[in-house]
């Protein structure tokens, strides 16, 4: 029957305080699970189910079932060996079942008397009296048809002070809310994109989510994802996905200042480098180049493998700013990283007329001001710096390039944040981000699907794989005595120590031990020791030290992971590779190698090691390929680990999962496409229902 709308008001707009049972109180708790409107009671899925749709018979029990059961009292009695507890004896003249409890009024011993009938909901185990229940759900009932239910029970998330069963009754009331009026709850997927995945309307979707018929007991026991949980995810996925397509193309609105580099100062650069740009580089930066010649701000992504030579191919863009009047500002995760671009720059721009300066958070004082001073006047014409470079305080004259280096150390978030910075006179500047870490392309759909993507799929000729083996920690001796032969050789080595902790004090702490213990073990190796914790003029002093061949054998954190460039050092020990993901680990790696000399990485390990430890490690053994290694790992340790704790500002889902739902993300872009093309119209309720109007993805 059709209802009129002003009967339903949107459960959208409508506070949860609306539904019984749902008071001030309960709401402001209820806000902490991100729930404040009925809908998002809606979509506040349970995490498990109980069955109660039916009563075992106690002689069909076995230990391991969570069933309901019902039988009359036979006796109540309290047991003193152990733990006090009293055991009540039921039975339903087929079987028996002993329940047991610790904690036991004097009520509730008033309650259970021989001869009450009660039903019990809960897992059967083995006690001492024979099969048990501990503590169940209990009530006194006359007929046992009251206890059985309709559907399965939903479970949800709780938060403290709402009860279960609050939360049922509230979802209970949205849902028939809901499922009163078509329109309350919009189904805005297409009916052939539903048809075509056999998916179920959203209604029907959630109705089946929150009270699914017995039938389904089975299926969801198997852990098979249901066709409405599915579809639930597919619309999540997609929405997110559809954001950031959403993002970039508001973001290409924006006038860009158009950046032409001119062929003589082009070849005058290029001619003073040590080496031919590889065939990759010169295609990647001419499509650099043609993003950067539109007055549309190009949003760019480079992939390429560890000593691919991405920061060439950034400078020849920061030279086509300087060529057009415009400032570059180059963003690195690390101070240690951005220091080395600094000096690369510095030099590749020696002869140019303008001012490549440097900028972190531990720069202060009259320093600090010149700088700033420089970059407001325009003086400077290339800044590279940590994220201290978009902090308020700084002001550019005319911002024309943005470069981040290594992005998979930035979350999406500050990448998007990063947007709305460097605004000139009304222009946007370009961006371009690198990174190393090949991030299979599925997931690449839900992390860079706002950015175009180039890849340099090529090394600098002469580059040879690193030799990679694996090592038990047990043969520790004689891999210091391989580090030993190695320095008599005139090379130099790193010896990197992780921790599974994300501690930088105990990281750092680590190496410190490591270092002192190797400088024990070997007299006559010069060791270095360079750590997270260290200021940076200490850490550069001691960089130098090792790229001027002052020391020997450099003991590391993981803060050289990225960027550091010293051809003559060849070896790499790694320690406790086991704890680090794949691709971190072949960035590591990345740092050797980079000579024309065989090159070695010997991974540590602490025996014994898992299956999944040893195959993981065999693939570093067998592959140089950073793309390869990631669909490896993908593969092994499912998308949740690779997406990582490393990486902040991870895309948040309400429900889809990227390990469970992962292989529903091969078909979103397709469909994303279907929807721009043909419903344009449906992608802002989307985006609205699942993301909010958060400012993260869809800039205005
Ligand atoms: P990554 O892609 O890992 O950032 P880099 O830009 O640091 O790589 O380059 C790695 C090293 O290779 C640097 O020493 C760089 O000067 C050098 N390099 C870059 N391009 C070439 C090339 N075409 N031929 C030879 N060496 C190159
Ligand atoms: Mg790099």
């Amino acid at each position: 029957m059709p209802t009129e709308p002003h009967q339903h008001p949107d459960p959208r707009s409508l506070p949860v305080t609306t539904l019984n049972g749902i008071g001030a109180q309960s709401a402001a708790r209820l806000e902490k699970l991100g729930i404040r409107h009925v809908q998002d009671l809606l979509f506040h899925l349970p995490l498990r189910y109980q069955d109660r749709s039916r009563i075992t018979p106690l002689n069909q029990l076995l230990p391991g079932m969570t069933v309901l059961v019902c039988g009359r009292v036979e006796f109540t009695d309290q047991i003193q060996r152990g733990r006090n507890s009293v055991i009540c004896r039921i039975a339903d003249g087929g079987g028996e079942l002993s329940l047991r409890f610790f904690h036991f009024s004097v009520q509730q011993s008033q309650q259970l008397k021989p001869g009450v009938q009660i039903g019990c909901f809960g897992e059967i185990r083995y006690g001492f009296a024979g099969l048990e229940m501990v503590h169940p759900e209990y009530r006194l009932v006359d007929d046992p048809t009251q206890l059985i239910e309709q559907t399965l029970t939903p479970v949800y998330p709780l938060t403290e002070g709402v009860s279960q069963s609050a939360i049922r009754k509230a979802a209970r009331q949205a849902l028939s809310l809901c499922l009163h009026s078509r329109d309350a709850i919009k189904d805005w997927l297409p009916a052939e994109l539903l048809q075509s995945r056999d998916y179920p309307s959203l209604q029907d979707a959630l109705h089946t989510l929150h009270s699914p018929p017995p039938q389904l007991s089975a299926q969801i026991l198997s852990g098979t994802p249901l066709p409405a949980l599915r579809r639930l995810a597919f619309e999540e996925f997609l929405a997110h996905h559809l954001a950031l397509l959403q993002g970039k193309q508001a973001y290409k609105q924006w006038p860009a200042p158009a950046l032409s580099l001119d062929g003589q100062t082009k070849q005058a650069f290029l001619a003073a480098l040590p080496f031919r740009l590889t065939a990759a580089q010169q295609r990647v930066a001419a499509e650099i180049e043609a993003d950067c010649r539109q007055n549309r701000p190009m949003l760019r992504l480079v992939q390429g493998d560890v000593g691919s030579g991405k920061t060439v191919v950034a400078a020849l863009a920061a030279l086509a700013a300087l060529a057009s009047g415009y400032q570059t500002a180059i963003m690195a995760p690390t101070e240690l990283l951005s220091e080395q671009h600094f000096r690369n720059f510095t030099h590749w721009f020696a002869d140019l007329p303008t001012r490549v300066l440097f900028l972190s958070g531990q720069l202060k004082g009259k320093t600090r001001q010149q700088t700033l001073q420089a970059l407001a006047d325009g003086s400077a014409g290339i800044v590279i710096g940590t994220h201290a470079l978009f902090q308020d305080s700084v002001h550019f004259h005319k911002l024309g390039l943005i470069v981040i280096d290594e992005q998979h150390r930035f979350g999406v978030h500050q990448r998007l944040a990063l947007r709305e910075k460097g605004q000139t006179g009304g222009l946007r500047p370009h961006q371009l981000i690198m990174t190393a870490t090949p991030i299979p392309r599925t997931l690449a759909m839900l992390q860079y699907s706002d950015l175009d993507i180039s890849v340099i799929d090529e090394l600098p000729p002469g580059r040879k794989p690193v030799a990679t083996s694996a090592i038990s920690s047990e043969r520790r001796a004689d891999v210091i005595g391989r580090i030993e032969h190695w320095v008599a050789q005139q090379r130099q080595a790193y010896w990197v120590c992780t921790l599974i902790e994300e501690s930088e004090v105990l990281q750092c702490e680590a190496a410190e031990k490591t270092a002192a213990a190797l400088r024990q073990a070997l007299p006559k190796v010069r060791i270095g020791l360079v750590h997270g914790r260290m200021k940076s003029a200490e850490k550069d002093a001691v960089m130098q030290a090792f790229k001027n061949r002052e020391c020997d054998l450099l003991v590391a954190t993981t803060v050289i992971e990225v960027g550091v460039d010293v051809p003559n050092a060849g070896l790499m020990v790694i320690e406790n590779p086991e704890r680090l993901g794949l691709s971190q680990l072949h960035q590591l790696r990345g740092r050797v190698g980079r000579g024309n000399q065989d090159s070695y990485c010997l991974l540590l390990y602490q025996a014994p090691l898992s299956q999944t430890g040893k195959q993981r490690l065999a693939i570093l053994k067998q592959s140089n390929d950073g793309f390869v290694i990631a669909e490896k790992d993908l593969e092994l340790r499912g998308p949740g680990e690779v997406m990582g704790t490393r990486q902040t500002g991870q895309i948040q889902f309400k429900i889809a999962d990227l390990e469970r739902d992962r292989e529903l993300l091969e078909s979103i872009p397709a469909a994303a496409q279907t929807i721009v093309q043909h419903h344009p119209e449906i992608i802002q309720p989307l985006i609205d229902r699942w993301i909010g109007r958060s400012r993260h993805y869809a800039e205005v």
